[in-house]
């Protein structure tokens, strides 16, 4: 359902990504894992284009996207992918004058021009599933950080994306908020939801993930079953690497 073909990125000289090919089932969960700076979170912002690819090719769905060196795809086009797509921060990034459901409620109003109480009635069955309808007019700040990032998540399902992309959702958490987030992911991930989530968090990759992918220096060096790349990795380079985590 996603496919990436070769997908090259460059900042100015540098090369981040190095012709990136991956492939994306509908309804499986792709743990992206490697070390700082190999190009993760660069990945998932060209996957929903908040970076244009420098060249290669994106599929989403139905859609997909030729990427030229020094050429910006059609903004109509850019637009369709982006929509189906919905991306988590680490940092969590919500609008801090807008309560819990108003943030919600923003794409679908904002950019579907759904009615006020239809988008309300849904980003309450979407605060629901993560388990913060209780925490519907709470404004951002008055929540934990665990918290924050369940409405966050509540945020990028509004627009029902195909895919979630999240950029070490638990990161900036301690270890009981962070299990909150972990919870609210692998629930999604046993609905069928389709994810690619970046982390260094071992406990969320093994409990979310079916498939992971070992990105180093803009390189895919080992990529397959989740539970196999975790325990018996191929390449010694990715051995070390998680060897690292916990
Ligand atoms: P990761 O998420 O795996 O830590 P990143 O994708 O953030 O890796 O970064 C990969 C490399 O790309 C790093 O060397 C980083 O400095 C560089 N990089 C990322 N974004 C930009 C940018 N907007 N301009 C220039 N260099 C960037
Ligand atoms: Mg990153």
């Amino acid at each position: 359902m996603i496919g990436l073909e070769n997908i090259v990125k460059n900042f100015g000289d540098l090369t981040v990504l190095k012709g990136v090919t991956l492939a994306m089932n509908e309804g499986s969960v792709t743990a992206l894992v490697g070390p700082s700076g190999g190009g993760k979170s660069t990945l998932l912002r060209c996957i929903n284009l908040l970076e244009i690819p420098t060249s290669g090719e994106l599929r989403i769905g139905n859609d997909r996207i030729d990427f030229q060196p020094g050429k910006r795809p059609a903004t109509a086009d850019i637009q369709r992918i982006r929509r189906q797509t919905g991306m988590v921060f680490q940092n969590f990034q919500l609008f801090p004058h807008r309560t819990a459901i108003e943030n919600v409620m923003e794409g679908p109003v904002a950019v579907l021009k759904w009615p006020v109480a239809r988008a309300r009635e849904h980003a309450m069955m979407l605060l629901e599933k993560v388990g913060m309808a209780h925490k519907a007019d709470a404004w951002p700040s008055t929540l934990s950080g665990g918290q924050q990032q369940r409405v966050a998540i509540a945020r990028a399902l509004a627009m029902s994306p195909k895919v979630l992309l999240c950029d070490e959702p638990t990161s900036a958490l301690d270890p009981e908020l962070a299990q909150e987030v972990v919870d609210v992911l692998s629930k999604l991930a046993s609905e069928g939801t389709t994810m690619v989530i970046a982390t260094h968090d071992l406990r969320l990759a093994k409990t979310t993930a079916h498939e992971a992918v070992f990105l180093d220096g803009g390189v895919v060096v080992e990529k397959g079953p989740a539970r196999q790349l975790f325990s018996n990795p191929e390449h010694e380079r990715t051995k070390r690497f998680i060897a690292t985590l916990t």
